[in-house]
């Protein structure tokens, strides 16, 4: 079976991503589980820039090892927040400076967001995948879902900006739902239902 290798090393992206292509025809393996130990450097000014760049970095590594028949599968996301002109956007991971500190980017966002009434809280989170074979050929596709920042941050932990991104339509945090309820509705989920309809073709 053709190897498919998600260009992450974010343990949430990789949990959903692999549940979402669960029982595809695909080997799907994490950069650790290939031992790739590749930072790649983020510096693109849109969310496609650096998920096909993290996708064309790991392809050439994996060609230059002599590797064939693979693909390699991307994501860069983030949280574009209405009310601050689409901040923290692609530096949502480094928002508050430190990569990954979670809980520093939502201090840090509620902060920004003091006082903003309740309609004017919208935001939109957002996924672009790529999709990279050892031929090169490429596959983007962006996924979207719009919610609203929460006033306060919930005691209970959760991925990212999850425990304050209400949706309303479940009248939940992305953090309050479970993995399979948010992968139906998610940004991620979006693009990659609709990744696995174009998918066919690297198989
Ligand atoms: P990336 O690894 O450069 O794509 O940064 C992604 C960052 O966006 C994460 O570290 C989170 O802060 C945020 N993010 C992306 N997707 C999600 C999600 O599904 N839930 C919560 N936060 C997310």
């Amino acid at each position: 079976m053709k190897k498919l290798i998600i260009a992450s090393n974010n343990k949430h992206k990789i949990e959903e991503i692999k549940s979402m292509l669960c029982g595809m025809p695909f080997q799907i393996r994490s950069l650790k589980e290939e031992n790739i130990d590749i930072d790649v450097i983020e510096d693109g000014t849109t969310f496609e820039e650096n998920s096909k760049k993290k996708a064309s970095e790991i392809v050439g590594f994996l060609k230059n090892k002599g590797e064939k028949s693979f693909i390699v599968l991307s994501d860069d996301s983030g949280l574009e927040v209405d009310y601050l002109n689409g901040e923290p956007g692609i530096y949502s991971a480094r928002y508050s400076g430190e990569h990954g500190n979670d809980r520093e980017n939502n201090i840090k966002l509620l902060k920004k967001m003091c006082n903003v009434p309740f309609e004017k809280r919208g935001a939109c989170f957002v996924c672009h995948i790529s999709l990279i074979d050892d031929n090169g050929e490429y596959i983007g596709i962006r996924g979207e879902a719009r919610g609203k920042i929460l006033e306060e941050l919930p005691d209970e932990d959760g991925f990212g900006y999850d425990p304050i991104f209400y949706y309303e339509p479940l009248g939940k945090t992305f953090a309050e739902l479970a993995g399979k309820e948010k992968n139906e509705i998610s940004h991620r989920g979006v693009a990659l239902k609709e990744l696995k309809d174009k998918i066919a073709k690297f198989i």
